[in-house]
């Protein structure tokens, strides 16, 4: 067998390994980073809900001393009711009392629903409470096991290309640039035959080709795709 041939299906197995590598680790930062900008977001309406609850909750401090002072007016006119002499003044201070009152009706029913609204918020943000600190525990629980796939992956990675930059010392120049030529076009560059055809292309070859190929010892491009076909022991011709 010629060696050179043996030293390039050793080559196309690692540089497939490789290749399946390359694959794996593209996914692995997106999942991450997929996983990240999930748990941004559940943070950021938790804090959208804090922003609007303390924003209903100052509103609803406003109200209820507007519904205080509100309170005193209309006690103060009231008490003012006794003291006057006219009609007319009496009649200014009930109109003054009514307004009073209406604008008082009005803030209770906004006191009313802002309450509601607050219950309703401090609910929310128990829930998402609850749902962030579970997210973040399993994003750290993901991070964690992405980075040790990462790193195992990382070492094996490593021992391709060590093992790769020993084998190609003993594949001359020429064999190795046209197997990189074809690796690069065709991702495969070195595929046995099976069924008596390239298992690159499916084209079939004549039975002088198939001979020469299992004698393994000369370069044979598959003429259709260019792949360098090679026999493997035990597989069906
Ligand atoms: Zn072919």
């Amino acid at each position: 067998m010629n060696n050179m041939l043996k030293f390039l299906i050793e080559l196309q197995e690692i540089d497939r390994q490789l290749f399946e590598i390359d694959e794996k680790k593209g996914s692995l930062p997106q999942q991450v980073e997929k996983l990240e900008t999930q748990a941004a977001g559940v943070k950021s309406e938790l804090e959208n809900t804090r922003v609007t609850l303390e924003e209903n909750q100052k509103e609803l401090v406003t109200i209820k001393g507007g519904l205080m002072d509100a309170e005193e007016k209309v006690k103060k006119y009231q008490d003012q009711l006794y003291l006057v002499t006219t009609n007319r003044e009496y009649d200014a201070l009930t109109n003054e009392i009514e307004t009073v009152k209406a604008e008082m009706s009005e803030m209770e029913g906004r006191q009313l629903s802002l309450e509601t609204e607050i219950e309703n918020l401090e609910a929310t943000i128990t829930t998402s409470e609850e749902q962030s600190t579970a997210f973040v525990e399993q994003l750290h629980a993901n991070r964690d096991e992405l980075k040790e796939k990462s790193d195992l992956t990382d070492a094996h990675q490593e021992e391709l290309e060590e093992q790769r930059v020993e084998l190609i010392k003993n594949i001359s120049e020429r064999y190795l640039r046209k197997y990189n030529r074809i690796l690069k076009a065709r991702k495969r560059a070195v595929v046995p035959i099976e069924r008596s055809a390239c298992t690159g292309c499916h084209k079939q070859l004549n039975p002088q080709t198939i001979y020469e190929i299992q004698q393994m010892d000369k370069f044979i491009e598959c003429e259709n795709c260019g792949r360098i076909l090679v026999h493997i022991p035990g597989d069906d011709d």
